[in-house]
């Protein structure tokens, strides 16, 4: 995973794009874990249960682009508006705040829907893939009790392969000079909608030895990402 994202991000000229194609390499690989763990019958995961969904969650810079990229295919241009204000509200409400504390705020990520389902769940971030549980009653406790999830058992290659996805393409953003990171997630994706915005066109006939590199040099994303708040642990600071 690592070094198929590497190879994208070194080789494909543009910004968007490569950071687009590693992005997907990582789902690719934790969706191959969803569907074939043997502990896939086990997950009590259903749209509509979403105790999970009042989180923290913390995504790469190339799983921001993803997302921001699928809400612009997906809504009109109001629709757009309508929910990137929900995003920067949320971000408000949220983005800062230690795992323990989001967990206490009992604030709904910005993009669950009324129903109780991820509105974005065919590009949801790797980590809402990676995060299951056996008993929903748990995850419903856990939240009630204002724990930050459930201490129960869940899907442990799915939540492995979830992690060594993320932390592979975060490893490869870093080697190729892209904006890499673990970013809280509606900061990152308002991080993401406004490059989308301005972002030059695909160019292509780039070098394929060091466009990408001087590209990213020459880019505001890098630093644009690094400002976002990171997901931090009150328990693991003190501990
Ligand atoms: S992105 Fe989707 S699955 Fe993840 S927390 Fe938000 S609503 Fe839930």
């Amino acid at each position: 995973m690592h070094a198929a994202a590497l190879a994208v991000l070194r080789s494909a000229s543009g910004r968007l794009l490569p950071l687009l194609e590693s992005a997907r390499i990582a789902v690719e690989e934790v969706t191959r874990a969803e569907r074939g763990s043997p502990q896939a019958p086990r997950r009590a995961c259903r749209a509509g249960c979403s105790s999970c969904c009042y989180l923290a969650v913390s995504i790469t810079p190339a799983e921001a682009m993803m997302i921001a990229s699928g809400l612009r295919r997906q809504r009109s241009p109001d629709e757009l508006a309508v929910v990137r204000q929900r995003i920067h509200a949320t971000a408000a409400r949220v983005s800062h705040l230690p795992i323990e504390q989001r967990a206490l705020a009992r604030v709904p990520c910005a993009l669950l829907g009324p129903d109780g389902a991820c509105t974005i769940h065919a590009f949801r971030p790797l980590g809402c893939r990676g995060w299951t549980s056996f008993d929903a009653k748990a995850c419903e406790t856990a939240l009630n009790d204002d724990r930050p999830g459930h201490d129960g058992p869940q899907d442990a290659l799915l939540y492995a392969t979830a992690g060594a996805a993320s932390d592979g393409l975060n490893a490869a953003l870093r080697e190729a000079g892209a904006p890499a990171g673990n970013c809280e997630f509606h900061a990152a994706v308002l991080v993401a909608l406004a490059a989308l915005e301005t972002e030059p066109p695909h160019r292509s006939g780039a070098s394929a030895e060091n466009a990408p590199t001087s590209e990213w040099a020459a880019s505001a994303l890098p630093a644009a990402f690094a400002a976002c708040p990171r997901v931090t642990s009150e328990r693991l600071r003190s501990g």
